[in-house]
């Protein structure tokens, strides 16, 4: 049975941060390992602040200054004039049979966002959201079909893991641990560079959350110039969004393949993983029936991704309301699988997880204050309107940063 909770009881209210009304206070969670240095250091402080308050924050989930007892008084009562660490409101929480989690953060003006924990025998994996919808127009996903409004901020993004553990410390069963990361919610990730880059930052920052960069992934539907400036700042794990063996195939239903075609993305993956660090890149794959199921697109896209240190993870298709595809059969699944093992690829069939409670891949809507008027258009992308944030990372992004949108 599907629970459903909604959070409006003072005894929870009590367990996330108050609401904050809008203000002028910078919120800690935007500032990664340096930005939280020179935070302390031009407030006249020594840099080990930054990893007592990283610690406080990440480590003991504490989110009032006067908690933090190895800070001076005068310290703490400076912050509460200056600062905040603040979340986003969890107004929603979903239980799923098979013990996925589904949560609803509200942002402002009507907007909110998705976030879900999926418990598995070894690990416990929280798929984070980067932006409030997604500007791509990928043909199969629920959140491409809520259009766009803005990015997240690094809080915004950090603020998902902060809340979910907060909220699964004090849930009955609470062995519930997040080991693992995927950048796999709401939104194209790369198209939110800096703010995204900063939070994962935080997630494996031994000071914050100390993840390692293995368990945490990046999963892009390959936006190639964003993927290449990827490797210099950072080396979490990679998975692309393929879905097709062919430009014709994925030019209709990943529409961005359009700007940066196949051979372009397969050249930057080979480039971000580096073989010689011997890591590999997962490919996913929507498997859509008469689409790209065919053992003909197997055998095809075993001969493109061969040379790659890769494994595919194939998806069995997520329906959502107007969806017009169908999931392949079983049968079709597991003749892809052995198509593709014959030919020596590694590939695996992700067991749906939490598709009760719309918490499965490509499920995920929130509420998106669309700017994009997309269902008022044809379901075009125009991909020239694309714009890559080019700026190195700014460690100093309380700012939301509304670049990576279409324009
Ligand atoms: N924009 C990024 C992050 C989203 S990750 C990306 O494209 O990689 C979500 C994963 O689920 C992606 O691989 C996406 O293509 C896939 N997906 C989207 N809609 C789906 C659906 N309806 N059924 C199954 N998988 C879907």
């Amino acid at each position: 049975m599907v629970s459903v909770v909604l959070f409006q009881t003072p005894y929870v209210l009590q367990i996330l941060r108050r609401k904050q009304l809008s203000d002028n206070r910078v919120n800690l969670l935007n500032f990664d390992r340096q930005a939280m240095t020179d935070f302390f250091v031009e407030l006249g402080e020594k840099p080990f602040r930054a990893t007592q308050m990283l610690k406080w924050i990440y480590q003991f989930g504490v989110s009032d200054f006067d908690e933090m007892t190895n800070l001076s008084k005068a310290v703490r009562e400076n912050l509460h004039t200056i600062a905040k660490v603040s979340v986003p409101d969890v107004v929603e929480q979903q239980e799923s049979d098979d013990g996925t989690i589904k949560w609803l953060f509200s942002l402002e003006n009507g907007n909110a966002i998705e976030t879900v924990f999926i418990p598995e025998n070894d690990r416990g994996t929280l798929c984070v959201s980067s932006q409030v919808g997604c500007a791509l127009e990928c043909s199969f996903c629920s959140t491409a079909q809520q259009g766009f409004n803005r990015n997240l901020s690094t809080a915004e993004i950090i603020g998902q893991v902060w809340a979910a553990n907060q909220v699964m410390k004090v849930m009955p069963r609470n062995e519930r641990v997040i080991s693992n990361v995927v950048m796999m919610g709401m939104g194209e990730p790369l198209l939110n560079f800096n703010n995204v880059v900063s939070a994962m930052d935080l997630m494996m920052d031994d000071n914050a959350y100390g993840l390692s960069k293995r368990r945490v992934t990046i999963s892009t539907s390959g936006v190639v110039p964003a993927l290449e400036r990827l490797k210099a700042v950072s080396d979490v794990a990679l998975a692309v969004s393929l879905h097709a063996p062919n430009d014709e195939i994925r030019d209709e239903i990943v529409p961005i393949n359009k700007k940066y075609p196949i051979k372009q993305l397969l050249e930057a993956c080979k480039f971000y993983i580096d073989a010689e660090h011997k890591r590999k890149v997962t490919f996913e794959y929507v498997m859509l029936e008469g689409i790209n199921d065919q053992v003909k697109h197997a055998k095809q896209l075993a001969a493109l991704i061969k040379d790659i240190p890769s494994k595919v993870n194939l998806i069995p298709f997520n329906p959502f309301p107007g969806s017009n595809y169908k999931c392949s059969s079983n049968n079709a699944i597991d003749r892809f699988r052995q198509t593709l093992m014959k030919s020596g690829i590694i590939a695996t069939t992700r067991k749906t997880r939490g598709d009760d409670i719309d918490a499965a891949c490509g499920q995920l809507a929130g509420k998106v204050v669309d700017k994009t008027k997309r269902r008022l258009r044809k379901p075009t992308v125009s991909i020239n309107s694309l714009k890559v944030e080019s700026k190195k990372v700014d460690k100093n992004n309380n700012k939301q940063s509304h670049t990576g949108r279409m324009q």
